[in-house]
Order: structure tokens, then sequence, then C-alpha cells
């Protein structure tokens, strides 16, 4: 066994932890807050679900059995994470017209793509806010029986001043914000206290909306994952992550509301992936519609996968800069490490001698190092010239790297898949050519080489008869 130990940093702690599970724990709990399903998912987005695979990849490497659970928001995340504003999922109906649970399939399904084709691993279990409306309820009975909420006019809230660890994670100035400038509270008590269940508004009906024992409305977003994580991994979880803009309010209210919903632990490890940054000239935001997703990536002629080897070069809480030059740079990189590891596709070997496990204890040092994933992307490439390790060893050791790179370098090129009609035009020509061939017009039998050639077909002639193949 070569493997070092794992250490994550723990945002909780703000220092980097040894891993490990409780001895009763079979399986890493792990709950990743998914997406807001009203748009497209940008690639900034995709670079903290990269970021989580990584996570996830890195785990099962050191041996470690993973349950990772990632929801779908689709109801009550707020246009302001701060309780204000309208739905944004009424919002993209709105801007599509189309009705929310429409909007709601149809980008679900269109992120699911996105990570297939970003070679991101599917969770053990998707989860739906709409479809744990019950769990939300429940917990929220149970916070009002423990005497942690109270009610205004639009809604059921959380009394933050009763979780005295409420400052803590996000390392909030409470006292601050007791002193400070007096912004408009409305009806809440205090400036940190949230929506748990929002009241439908009088004057209109919203498209989704349910009953409860408050009255009719929907559920706050934070209480969503709270619910769903506890529903699908039980009180306590190993690992919680999102990006960094959910420490300040989305995680710490996540954190007090569980907590004092059941008197546990919430975390054990909380792990953020810091922020994509956009050129000035390319905003990251789903709310204001500027953005770059997966597909205009692709449309530009780039290999998803040449953004999963971007996102990989730096390390995961560091900041991101998007340029096309860096993206253009990545599948460079990419075609390279091919090229390299094209003859090792199809060869078996072991880890078996003390220079390939040398090889594999450097790698995990890197990734067991709070997953420095460039430095790991560093130790493949400099394996590829050590000139003393067997070829199957060398193919062993991608095999392995890749499990946790996730780049596909041992996966055979897909033939390019060709439709009827193309098959049917080659077959046609392939004909017409015979008959010029038997008419002994070379010319023309060269002309319709010619034409197949640039459609891809490569036509061999032998005293059998022609075969042909796709290039
Ligand atoms: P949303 O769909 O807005 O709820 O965001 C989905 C995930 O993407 C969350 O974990 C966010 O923290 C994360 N996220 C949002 N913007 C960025 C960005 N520019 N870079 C990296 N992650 C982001
Ligand atoms: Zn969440």
């Amino acid at each position: 066994m070569n493997k070092k130990a794992l250490h994550l940093y723990n945002t909780a702690s703000r220092s980097k932890e040894l891993f490990t599970l409780p001895q009763d724990v079979p399986e890493v709990r792990m709950y990743a807050c998914g997406p807001t399903v009203y748009h497209y998912a940008h690639i900034g987005n995709l670079r903290t679900y990269l970021f989580e695979d990584l996570l996830r990849r890195s785990l099962e490497y050191f041996g470690f059995k993973v349950r990772h659970v990632v929801n779908i928001t689709d109801v009550g995340h707020l246009a302001s994470d701060e309780d204000d504003g309208e739905d944004k999922m009424e919002i993209g109906a709105e801007r599509t017209g189309k009705s929310v649970w429409e909007i709601a399939e149809f980008y679900a399904k269109k992120f699911k793509e996105d990570l297939e084709l970003l070679n991101i691993l599917p969770p053990t279990v998707w989860c739906k806010a709409t479809d744990h409306i019950k769990e939300q309820i429940e917990l929220i009975k149970e916070l009002e029986k423990k005497g942690y909420t109270y009610r205004t006019s639009d809604g059921i809230y959380f009394d933050s001043l009763k979780f005295p660890k409420y400052a803590d994670f996000a390392r909030l100035d409470i006292a601050g914000l007791k002193s400070g400038a007096r912004i408009d509270l409305g009806e809440k008590k205090f400036a940190t206290d949230f929506a748990l269940w929002k009241f439908s508004p009088t004057d209109k009906k919203r498209a989704m909306e349910w009953e409860s024992p408050w009255g009719v409305g929907f559920p706050g977003w934070h209480i969503e994952c709270s619910a769903m994580a506890m529903a699908h991994l039980g009180e306590t979880l190993d690992i919680h992550c999102g990006g960094t803009d959910h420490i300040r309010v989305h995680h710490t209210n996540e954190i007090a509301q569980s907590e004092c919903a059941t008197g546990k632990q919430y975390s054990r490890f909380w792990m953020h992936g810091e922020f994509l940054r956009a050129s000035s000239s390319e905003k990251m935001s789903k709310s204001s519609g500027e953005f770059l997703t997966l597909d205009t990536l692709i449309e530009k002629g780039f290999d998803p996968l040449a953004y999963r080897l971007f996102s990989l070069t730096s390390h995961y809480r560091n900041y991101l800069n998007f340029s096309w030059d860096a993206v253009e740079n990545a599948q460079i990189s990419l075609n390279s490490l091919r090229k390299k590891t094209e003859a090792f596709i199809g060869l078996e070997g072991e880890i078996k001698s003390v220079d390939a496990r040398m090889w594999s204890s450097k790698f995990s040092a890197c990734i067991g190092d709070d997953l420095n994933s460039s430095a790991a992307i560093g130790v493949l490439n400099l394996m590829f010239s050590d000139t003393l390790l067997p070829v199957g060893e060398k193919a062993a050791l991608i095999r392995e790297f890749d499990s946790v790179l996730g780049l596909n370098l041992l996966k055979a090129p897909e033939k390019a898949k060709h439709s009827a009609e193309e098959i049917e035009k080659a077959e046609a020509l392939i004909k017409e050519r015979n008959a010029a061939r038997s008419a002994k017009d070379f010319a023309e039998s060269d002309r319709l080489r010619d034409v197949l050639l640039d459609m891809g077909v490569i036509v061999k002639d032998s005293k059998d008869g022609t075969i042909w193949e796709w290039k």
C-alpha cells in the first residue's frame, strides 16, 4: 500500500485536517449543494462540480466508499440570498414563457448532460427540493417546537440570535451588525434571521405552493438542503460542499437550523470551491444571463475535457481566471497527454516495482495534500519520461492516476459515427466507381476516389474486389 493519508481543508476549522471516518460509519456521507435550475449552468458553476468530482474520486482512490448526494433546487431560491425578491424559478419561467415545472425539468436534464460531458461521476442520489416538502415541513415543526422560530406577515423565520454559535462558521461580526447602521429589516428581528417558510402572496397565485401548518406557501432555500441532506444521509454528514459564496449565508444557515433541530453536529467537514472569475468582457452571472456555458466552449471546438484539465491545473481553493488562451493551452496539453498515453490503451499491467510504487506514492501524496491536482498532473507528466518503468506498469499507473483526474486517458478514441444516408451515399459512389473501372475510365474512377476521400472514405482495390472503410 503506497497511499499516504488524505488531508482536506476544513472551512469550519480553517485548517487542513486528516480525513477519517468514525468507526461505525461505513461510507462517506457527502452532500453537495446542487444547481438552481432556472437557467443553464455556467462554466463557473461547473468548476465547483468538477472540484466535488475530484473530491469524490480522491476519497474513492484513498479507499473510502462514498454516498454522494446532490440536490436540484427547483423552488424557493429567491433572487437575493437574504430572502428578498422573486423566486428564481418564476423569473426563469417568465423569461422563457414556459412553466416552472417545464424549465426545472429542462435545465436539470441539461445540467446532467454537462456533467456527463465533463466525465463527472453521477452522484449516488439525485434529489429534488419539490420532492421533499414533507421533510422540510417536519424540520420547521421541530424548530418551532424547540422555540427557534417566529412568525411575520410574510413567513416563518429562524431566530438566529438563539443559536449562540451562529457567527462562528463564517466568522461574522455579530456585535458589529448589532451596533452598525440600521438596515431596513422589515419585520425581521435581526439581520441574520432567515425565512424557513414563506407565505404565498395574497394578490397572486404562485406556480409552486403547498399547504403547511402555517398557511399556503413554499420553503426557504436553506431549509431545503438541510432536509434533503438529512433525509438521505442522516443527521450528521462527513463532508458538505459547495462554492465559497455559500459560506456566509447558505451554509451558515444550514448549520444553525440543522444543529438546533437535532442537537448534533451537522457536518464534520465543510469544503468550498473558489470561484472561476471571468474576464471583464465576459461576466459569469446566471441571474444577469451573461455567462459562458459548456456548449459555447464546444461550439468553439474545445473538448469538454480540456475544460476539466483547465480546472485541474489550479488548486480548487484558488481563484481561477478564465481566458480563451488558457482554455486553448489546456486543449494543447490534453492533446499532448493523449499522444503520450495512446500507446498504453488496452495494455494490462500492475504496479509492482519499487520504481512504479514510488510514482504512485508521489501522486497520492499530492492528492492527499488537500487535492493538489496541479502537482498530481506534474507527477503524471514526469512519470512518462521514466525510461526504467516497464510499459505494463506505466499503463497501470496511468489508469490509477486517471481514476482521480478523470481525463479518460486510456479510453480508445471513439470512431466517428455515420448516418445511414452517409453509408448509402458512400456505397452508391463505390458502385459508380466500380462501373467506371470496369469501363476502363480511370480518370473518372480516380475522381470518384477523391470525392470519397473528401467524405472520409478510404477505398482499397485488390484482386478480390474493392473494400472501403471510414478514415
Ligand atoms: P447556483 O445554481 O447558483 O445555486 O450555483 C451552483 C453552484 O455553483 C454553487 O455551489 C455555487 O457556489 C457555485 N458557483 C456559482 N458561481 C460560481 C463561479 N463563478 N465559480 C465557481 N462556482 C460558482
Ligand atoms: Zn445547499
